[in-house]
Order: C-alpha cells, then structure tokens, then sequence
C-alpha cells in the first residue's frame, strides 16, 4: 500500500501514520523524524534543519527530497510506504509525482485528518506540557498552524483534483480515526491511478 498523510500540526498523522504501517505492512516515514535525526547528526546541514525546524519553518525542498527520497524509493521496493508530513510543498507533490513515475509505482490514497485550529492548538499545548518537542511552544505552534493553512493546505485541492483525496474527521478519539481511514481505504478498489 502506498498512502500520504496530510495533516495539520496536532491532527495524529504520526500516531496513525505508525498504525497504517502496522495495519498495512508498509513502511512509516515520517518526514519531521528523519529530518530531526539528520539534525541530531550535526554538521552544516543539520544546523540549517534545526533552525527551520526550531522556527516551525518549512525546511527547504531541496533538502527534504535529498533526505526523503532515498528512502522513499527503498520503501517503494518493499512494501510500500506510509508518508507522514511528505510532501509539504507543492514543488515537494510534483517531485514526488516525478519519482513515483520514474519508479512506476502509484499513490493509493492522500489521506487529509482534519480538526479544528483550537483542538490542534490545545492538542500541542498538552503535549508541550508533558515535556513535548521543542517546536510545541505557543509561538512556533500558531506559526506551524499557519504554514499549514498558507502553503500545505494547498494540497488538499491537488489531491482532490487527482481523485486520490480522502478527508477523514481527526476531532475524534485515536481508534476512531483509524477506523474511520481503514473502512474509508477498504471502501476503495486498490491500487489507486495516480502518480503522487
Ligand atoms: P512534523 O514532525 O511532521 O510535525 O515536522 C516537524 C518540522 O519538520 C516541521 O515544522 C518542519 O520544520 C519540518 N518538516 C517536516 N516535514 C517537512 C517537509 N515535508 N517539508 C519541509 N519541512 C518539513
């Protein structure tokens, strides 16, 4: 199975991005990790990735495709891939597309987890008050919020232009969403049609 999460801050895609891998057998990626531990590895480029990341700022598209992509085109052998948080950016989709071209493999679902801003917001601040990120202060919070509606948010109508959009309510208790996504994904004749 080959899906995308794309998800405001605070909506779960981590938490369900981890339960589709286990569900499905495909790898979890999550763009945010893999970058925090290229940043955790030092050096020039991790120091760029920690401000980015420190600021709640995309991190430049170069830089994720150079880290994504290797992965990505590994998980695509195997048995397939859950991306969570990837792509971000609209140059982030098209490359995507591109690679999954090149590879001649297609996306069975961008799954879109919606809630409302002050259900994010408070999920992230409890999870800053139990020792969280250091992204989860109220300042970076609002900020990712607002990233999310400016930039990612556009991919909602890519994906909904390429018929692979699957909206799923995320105001709601953990096992809910995932059942919600795996009847909405069981719903589906997969493989899906369209390259990322
Ligand atoms: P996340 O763990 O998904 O909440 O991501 C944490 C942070 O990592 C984001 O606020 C960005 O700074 C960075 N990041 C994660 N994924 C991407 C991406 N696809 N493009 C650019 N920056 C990203």
């Amino acid at each position: 199975m080959r899906l995308l999460l794309l998800a405001p801050p605070g909506a779960g895609k981590g938490t369900q991005g981890e339960r589709l891998a286990d569900w499905s057998g495909a790898r979890h990626i999550a763009a945010g990790d893999l970058l925090r531990a290229q940043a955790r590895a030092g050096g020039a480029l991790g120091q760029q990735i920690t401000a980015y990341q420190a600021r709640g700022d995309l991190v430049p598209d170069q830089i994720v495709l150079d880290v994504l992509t290797p992965v990505v085109v590994e998980a695509a052998a195997e048995g397939g891939y859950i991306l969570d948080g990837f792509p971000r950016t609209l140059p982030q989709a098209t490359a995507a597309a591109e690679l999954a071209a090149r590879l001649g493999v297609t996306l069975d679902a961008a799954i879109y987890l919606y809630a409302p801003e002050a259900v994010l917001t408070r999920r992230l601040l409890d999870r800053a008050s139990q020792g969280g990120r250091s992204d989860d202060k109220a300042d970076v919070i609002r900020h990712r919020l607002q990233v999310f509606a400016e930039t990612t948010g556009l991919l909602v109508p890519y994906y909904t232009e390429r018929g692979i959009l699957v909206a799923v309510d995320a105001d709601q208790p953990p096992d809910s969403v995932t059942a919600d996504i795996q009847s909405r994904l069981s719903g589906l004749s997969l493989p899906g049609g369209a390259h990322l």
